[in-house]
């Protein structure tokens, strides 16, 4: 029985650190939308020109583009079978609902929603220094966060999916508390799954 986890939480919240610390404990595929458009990116495919424009803003890629990369890193049904660690992904609503599509009904197992203060957020990605990190594309990422993404946190709640965890503290400490989320949640826990 594969475990699916999708991580959530604004620009900064640690999403990428917490999700390497999941994907190398339980050893799931880690599955990050912006790694997908920073691969294409390097490989300078049309899809990674068309991002660029919108991720050097701090814009949202549109959605038909966004959802298109993610069917084609699941086009392989095997892919879908492993489970994963989702992070990045989905950010506006019409994604979640593409999401639910390709997995199937009832495939989400948890959701964890990383919450950060919005201070120490903006130190983070200014310290991050990532090129689109600069501070008109952290306060764009940041309202949209804000509009489309953390509406999202109410969608999977509704859904009986969402675990809130204080993103606060070092990585370990954070790391630690994800793991008490997750253990509460899951039964069998997704060691005993795989
Ligand atoms: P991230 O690595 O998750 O911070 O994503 C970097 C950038 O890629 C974002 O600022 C967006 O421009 C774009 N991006 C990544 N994932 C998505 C998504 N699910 N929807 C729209 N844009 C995205």
């Amino acid at each position: 029985m594969p475990t699916y986890i999708l991580l959530m939480g604004g620009p900064g919240a640690g999403k990428g650190t917490q999700a390497e610390a999941l994907v190398q404990r339980y050893g799931l595929p880690q599955v990050a939308s912006g790694d997908l458009f920073r691969d294409n990116l390097k490989r300078e495919t049309e899809l990674g020109q068309l991002a660029k424009g919108f991720m050097d803003r701090g814009e949202l890629v549109p959605d038909d583009i966004v959802v298109a990369v993610v069917e084609e890193r699941f086009a392989n049904p095997r892919e879908v079978e492993s489970g994963f660690v989702l992070d990045g992904f989905p950010r506006t609503e019409t994604q979640a609902e593409a999401l639910f599509k390709i997995l199937g009904p009832n495939r989400l197992d948890l959701v964890i929603d990383l919450e950060v203060p919005r201070d120490v957020v903006v130190e983070r990605l200014l310290a991050r220094n990532r090129e689109d990190d600069n501070e008109e594309s952290i306060n764009r990422r940041l309202e949209l966060y804000e509009s489309e993404t953390k509406p999202l946190v109410d969608f999977y709640r509704e859904r009986g999916l969402l675990a809130t965890v204080d993103g606060y503290g070092d990585e370990q400490e954070v790391h630690r508390r994800m793991l008490a989320a997750i253990g509460e949640r899951l039964d069998p826990s997704p060691v005993e799954r795989s």
